[in-house]
């Protein structure tokens, strides 16, 4: 169920910038090749190269948004909000109290493994690095789409495109289509970054572990034919870790085609939990999805935690900024997450491939219960 609503409470109770021409100095830092990266609600942004994003921010695990090519006001208006400031949103929707799908689910589950998750985070890993500006992350991107494709051939109705952006690694989105045009969205980014936009960046937990997560869940629903009532897309993105780019493009075009949303489930780092429990974030996200997130997570995998991740924490931050109900699902609360991210050390040695058999089980799940919202 879903309504929509104005962007109007938003506008009225904050104070809406105008765009102003460029001054002279943003100009010349924009000719540099310079970014503008917010790392806080308040922060009116910094001028940075791409080699500091990375490292003097993300391999200092500092939390930004690259606002650089943002022009919408409304999105630049809604990443300055606190999180628990849930006003925006393009689409209001009451989610279940409940399960209601066992059945069809329960027939499913079986079918998820780690057979394929394996290779596939294998391939993954064995790229030197997939940051977003490197040839190893346009490779990678190729290897993912032409996955996806294989993937999804076993159903004639799934389509599969490549959403282009300025840098040189696309996003992919796999789309079962359903009754109805409104969206149910699972995510996943398969960028990397070793430190540097030369490290060694295998990428194992974050986030090849949440790539093949989503991708397992294509599979089983694409050899079962699934089909629900709304539509079902599966998000791979490039450009997270340079401040949520290709997540921030995806949406943007989203909001602006007026595409109807009524959940986004983003996971980033899906394979090291040693709880033994999914983790469901609570800041920057829609509490509403994220309590029915949670309904579903316990009732197919058990007892879950929960924790906060700050600002420009992943993908999820750019689907709420667009106005789209989101929520965040990873695989530990941060202080017993893997230490090895952002580093040549996020090795698929470290994977625990329970932990990525869990978040596939779920993510079968969500999809299958969410697909008749
Ligand atoms: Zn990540």
């Amino acid at each position: 169920m879903w309504t929509q609503a104005l962007y109007a409470a938003l506008l009225a109770t904050s104070i809406c910038s105008v765009a102003a021409a460029p001054s002279p100095a943003e100009l010349a830092n924009r000719k540099a090749g310079l970014r503008l990266i917010k790392t806080s609600p308040k922060s009116a942004g910094k001028w940075v190269s791409e080699e500091e994003k990375i490292t003097k921010y993300k391999s200092k695990g500092i939390g930004f948004v690259d606002i650089t090519d943002i022009t919408d006001n409304q999105v630049l208006s809604a990443l300055s909000a606190e999180s628990d400031e849930g006003s925006f949103s393009a689409q209001a929707v009451t989610y279940p109290t409940a399960v209601s799908r066992q059945t069809q689910v329960n027939a499913l589950l079986p079918s998820v493994s780690t057979t394929n998750p394996q290779s596939w985070l294998t391939t993954l890993t064995n790229y030197y690095n997939r940051y977003y500006r490197s040839t190893y992350g346009t490779q990678a991107g190729t290897w993912l789409y032409n996955t996806v494709v294989s993937v999804a051939s076993a159903n004639p109705a799934i389509t599969v495109t490549k959403f282009t952006h300025s840098f040189n690694q696309p996003s992919i989105i796999a789309k079962i289509p359903g009754n109805s045009t409104n969206l149910v969205i699972v995510s996943a980014h398969y960028d990397s970054t070793g430190g540097s936009s030369s490290a060694r960046g295998p990428g194992a937990d974050d986030n090849g572990s949440g790539v093949v997560v989503i991708l397992e869940a294509l599979r089983v629903l694409a050899n079962n034919r699934f089909k629900g009532k709304d539509t079902l897309e599966f998000h791979f993105y490039g450009g997270e870790e340079g401040g949520l780019l290709g997540s921030q493009a995806v949406f943007s075009n989203y909001k602006s085609t007026g595409k109807t949303v009524l959940a986004v489930v983003n996971q980033d780092m899906a394979g090291y939990s040693p709880s033994g429990k999914i983790s469901i974030y609570t800041d920057y996200v829609d509490s509403a999805l994220t309590a029915y997130t949670r309904v579903v997570a316990t009732a197919y995998t058990g007892a879950t935690t929960s924790d906060v991740c700050g600002y420009g924490c992943s993908d999820h931050a750019s689907a709420r900024s667009n106005g789209f109900p989101a929520a965040y699902v990873c695989d530990e609360p941060i202080s017993t997450s893997s230490p090895y991210i952002h580093s040549p050390n996020d090795a698929l040695s470290t994977i625990q491939w329970p932990t990525v058999l869990r978040h596939a089980k779920f993510t079968v799940a969500f999809l299958v219960e969410a697909s008749y919202l």
